[in-house]
């Protein structure tokens, strides 16, 4: 894995930030994490473009700019646990490990799962866990959460995802009727229940129910 050259780093940064992912902290992960290595096949050589692209088991990879914006509305800090439904391809998980204490992904593909744990192993990120399960149900086991991120789009937040964030805790999740649009909201859970901001629009796959068939 020999990462992009300085030219092409220094590219992929600046669209970052010109699209609005302006958090020191988030920079500094997305400069640290080397997109290349979750990108497989025939697009590899598209790493380091801010657009979406195809992985396994027909799913994405989100686009880099809508990774930094979602992740720094998270507001993640050192001590958090974090849990993420849809690994997909291990980027975002993996950016998250180096601004968390822990970070539990979990995906609906089994060979997804795989995949991305092998280049948790290779990029040495011992600090996240991984689970093929529906992660629409969250997990109950490591519940409460201090940060939730969802990159798969549902109608509404799932329920016992607001369930398994901690008071102070916050959400960040696409949400909308159709395939084509949705909204990125955050939800902060308080004392007294949970309040909603409108982050972007954004289009994600859907969050879908059950394991899928891939194996
Ligand atoms: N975060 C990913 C992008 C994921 S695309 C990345 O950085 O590459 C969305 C993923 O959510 C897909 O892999 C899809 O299989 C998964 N997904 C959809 N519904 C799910 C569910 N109910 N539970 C877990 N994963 C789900």
């Amino acid at each position: 894995m020999s990462g992009p050259d300085a030219q092409t780093k220094m590219q992929f940064l600046f669209a970052l930030r010109s699209k609005g992912v302006t958090d020191a902290r988030v920079l500094n992960a997305m400069e640290e994490i080397d997109r290349g290595p979750f990108v497989r096949g025939i697009f590899a050589d598209r790493a380091y473009e801010d657009m979406p692209l195809p992985i396994a088991c027909g799913q994405t990879i989100s686009q880099p700019s809508v990774v930094g914006i979602m992740t720094q509305a998270l507001q993640v800090n050192p001590r958090d646990k974090v849990l993420e439904v849809g690994t997909g391809s291990g980027y975002q998980a993996a950016i998250l490990s180096k601004l968390a204490r822990r970070v539990y992904t979990v995906e609906r593909h089994a060979r997804l799962v795989r995949e991305a744990q092998e280049i948790f192993q290779a990029l040495q990120l011992v600090n996240i866990t991984t689970m093929t399960a529906d992660g629409s149900f969250g997990l109950p086991d490591q519940a409460p959460f201090d940060r939730i991120i969802v990159t798969a789009a549902a109608e509404d937040p799932p329920g016992p995802l607001l369930a398994q964030l901690k008071i102070g805790g916050i959400m960040v999740v696409p949400v909308g009727q159709s395939d084509a649009v949705q909204t990125l909201i955050r939800v902060r859970r308080s004392e007294s229940g949970f309040d909603y901001d409108e982050i972007r629009p954004v289009r994600f796959v859907p969050l879908l129910e059950g394991l899928g068939k891939d194996g």
